[in-house]
């Protein structure tokens, strides 16, 4: 920690993890400069309450590299290709990011990290891992990509036995040092490629995760490309690849067999096969991508020691977060389901495979991608489909090649009041028994501010319609 004292170390960005990391750093005696691109008001004042705490702050340039730097943090949001990097890079000056200064500052001293990542469901199996460790006892958090900055938490008082770890592509590109206790790769699918490059070097971040692992490498057995990543790394002696699956376990696997999450890797007696966890019904939602999350999340529970009975309590007592498959009302026999979260199309086609005849809203910032595969797997669910959105018209040319028989709504609408025009046009194609899903497959950026606002204008329009049935 003393080796901080007067370092140079020029921090990307004023956002929350730029402000924890100056903060932290400064506090051990380095010479921070922030850099930001931005300037006015909010920026000034914040670069004041700064410039207390000794940490100089440049606005408006976040491009050329302070002189004397000697080591440059990023934030999340910070492409690779940034000229910042670019002149670090020809200075010779070192990148990391904040996962990584947290490594360096406390690794495993703070506490063995279990590290989470994949396409989607990290926050979700992050949350349930965490569920369950707090069930066995332990004194733990859920960090990285959510909640409390990973720097504050590794530096803070409170003691830790093990942490959940939550981290994106972007972290672990950043992160070169980490060795996690144990780790997962819930999935991968195209996503972020703009800021990766290619699917290649988005696989290769991720993979990152399982360099060094002591215990368990944690993969999908649905998804190859997972434990490829797995074979590729280098780990310690000793560490396994264990496998998650929907079906029936193999040996060194996790799966489900009549209703039961049931354990073949981590099994104690040794006169048996097999140790069972809990039932499929104890998740929530029990919904396929879901029960793979939390098979996900025992496997690293289980890696790190915990009972069985700790696995069962925790995923009881685990609650979703907002906006991801949240159950908004009935009305009128018909569920409507908030999945804005949803903002890609492999976590649209998750959600769809988790109901019966579904009225479907969608649509929002395609961000590149494509819907063939999207519409084509769910297409047999649909009872119908309600377009919104700046890229629309991508879905809807999607639907008319592979599913022409689905009517379909186009609101030709990016206003923020389309929601709720969106969630009529829905109530009425529904009928009893349906489902009325927003699952978006797509960003929200162009008509709300962010996903959780677009969750809030659909829940507030069900209920208006949920008020008028009452
Ligand atoms: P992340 O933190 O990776 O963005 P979340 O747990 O917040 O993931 O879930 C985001 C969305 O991804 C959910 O709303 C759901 O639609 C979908 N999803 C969750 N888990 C999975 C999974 N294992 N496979 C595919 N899609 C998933």
């Amino acid at each position: 920690v003393s080796d901080w004292q007067g370092r140079n170390v020029t921090v990307a960005g004023l956002g929350v993890s730029g402000i924890s990391t100056a903060r932290a750093l400064a506090g051990l005696g380095a010479k921070v400069t922030v850099v930001d691109g931005g300037s006015g008001d909010a920026h000034e004042a914040r670069a004041a309450e700064m410039a207390q705490l000794g940490i100089a702050v440049r606005l408006g340039d976040a491009e050329t590299l302070p002189a004397g730097t000697d080591l440059v943090v990023t934030s999340p949001g910070w492409k690779p290709s940034s000229p910042l990097f670019a002149a670090a890079a020809a200075a010779g000056v070192d990148v990391v990011g904040d996962v990584e200064i947290a490594w360096r500052l406390r690794g495993p001293d703070a506490a063995p990290w279990l590290a989470i990542t994949g396409t989607n469901g990290k926050t979700t199996t992050t949350r349930m891992l965490a569920s369950i460790l707090t069930a066995a006892g332990l004194r733990t958090a859920a960090i990285g990509n959510i909640g409390t900055p990973i720097v504050d938490v590794v530096l803070g008082d409170e003691p830790y036995d093990v942490l959940a770890v939550e981290l994106s592509s972007y972290q672990l590109h950043w992160a070169p040092s980490l060795r996690a206790h144990s780790a997962a790769v819930l999935n991968l699918a195209p996503d972020h490629l703009d800021w990766h490059g290619s699917m290649a070097a988005y696989a290769a971040d991720k993979g990152r995760i399982y360099e060094g692992n002591t215990v368990a490498c944690v993969y999908n057995v649905a998804d190859p490309a997972t434990e490829e990543l797995v074979r590729a790394a280098d780990v310690e002696e000793g560490c396994r690849a264990v496998g998650f699956t929907l079906g029936t376990p193999g040996p060194s696997q996790l799966g489900v067999v009549e209703g039961l999450l049931v354990d073949r890797a981590f099994v104690a007696d040794r006169q048996k096969q097999a140790q069972e966890l809990a039932e499929v019904a104890d998740v929530n939602p029990p919904a396929p991508h879901n029960i793979a999350n939390a098979l996900a999340a025992a496997a690293l529970a289980r890696a790190f020691g915990v009972e069985p009975a700790a696995v069962r309590d925790g995923l009881r007592a685990f609650r979703p977060d907002p906006h991801r498959i949240e159950h908004v009302a009935d009305v009128a026999g018909v569920a409507y389901v908030d999945d804005s979260k949803a903002t890609n199309t492999h976590a649209a086609e998750a959600s769809l495979a988790a109901y019966g005849p579904i009225v479907w809203i969608a649509g929002g910032l395609a961000k590149g991608a494509t819907f063939d595969e999207l519409v084509t797997a769910s297409a047999k669910r649909l009872r119908g489909v309600v377009l919104i959105g700046a890229d629309r018209a991508l879905i809807r040319e999607a639907l008319a090649r592979h599913a022409p028989e689905v009517p379909v709504v186009d609101l030709e609408r990016t206003d923020t009041g389309a929601m709720s025009a969106a969630v009529r046009e829905a109530a009425s194609l529904a009928r009893p028994g349906d489902t009325v899903l927003l699952a978006p497959a797509c960003a929200s950026m162009d008509m709300f501010t962010n996903y959780n606002k677009r969750g809030e204008a659909f829940a507030e329009a069900v209920r208006a319609l949920a008020d008028e049935h009452a």
